[in-house]
């Protein structure tokens, strides 16, 4: 009967053990501040001149800025406790003024950007409607639920800061995205 070789057994890999560490928490003055855009009744200039300026200041924006709420950027969003929230356009209806409202209240600073949401128009143009014009739209304030008025922003929450104009400026952006910046700052650090 022939002798059946006999292998040698390969020997067990030593398994690495990896000591577990501990999360180094950041603290709270770097965490990242957490940005919300919301766009209300409103063609969306502000937004498309918004991205523009991210073609300049992503590399920069992603490092200190979480985009929790910018539709723009993402389809899953979340509306939870916000640094900065930018509101484009204006209130139309008791349903947006109750999600604005919502916003706010989840919000320490409170930007609106563009005409609509700084003035209330063009987008409540029918506030100055004469009796005959506005008897010819009735039919469509009563299908949307539409307030009887058209408002801006201010009308509804506390506003801490304006962009005006549209499309707005984008200097005039940048520089209050500067300062709102540094107040979330100097909140986290007091
Ligand atoms: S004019 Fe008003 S509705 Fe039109 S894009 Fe500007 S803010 Fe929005």
């Amino acid at each position: 009967m022939p002798i059946k070789k006999l292998r040698a057994r390969p020997k067990k890999a030593k398994t690495a053990v990896l000591k577990k560490t501990a999360a180094v928490p950041v603290p709270a003055e770097e965490q990242k501040i957490r940005i919300g855009w919301f766009t209300f009744s409103c063609s969306e200039d502000n937004t498309v001149v918004m991205t523009e300026i991210m073609n300049d200041h992503w590399q920069e924006w992603k490092k200190m800025f979480d985009f929790r709420h910018v539709r723009m950027l993402k389809s899953h969003n979340i509306l939870d406790a916000l640094d900065i929230v930018f509101i484009e356009g204006a209130i139309a209806s008791e349903e947006q003024a109750q999600k604005l409202k919502e916003i706010r209240q989840r919000s320490k600073l409170l930007v609106a950007v563009g005409a609509c949401a700084c003035v209330g128009l063009p987008a409540g143009q029918r506030n100055t409607f004469t009796e005959i014009q506005r008897a010819k739209i009735e039919h469509l304030v009563a299908k949307f639920a539409a307030l009887p008025k058209v408002l801006k922003v201010a009308e509804v929450v506390s506003v801490d800061a304006e962009v005006p104009g549209c499309p707005m400026d984008p200097a005039n952006f940048l520089r209050v995205v500067n300062q709102a910046v540094a107040r979330v700052r100097a909140e986290r650090r007091s």
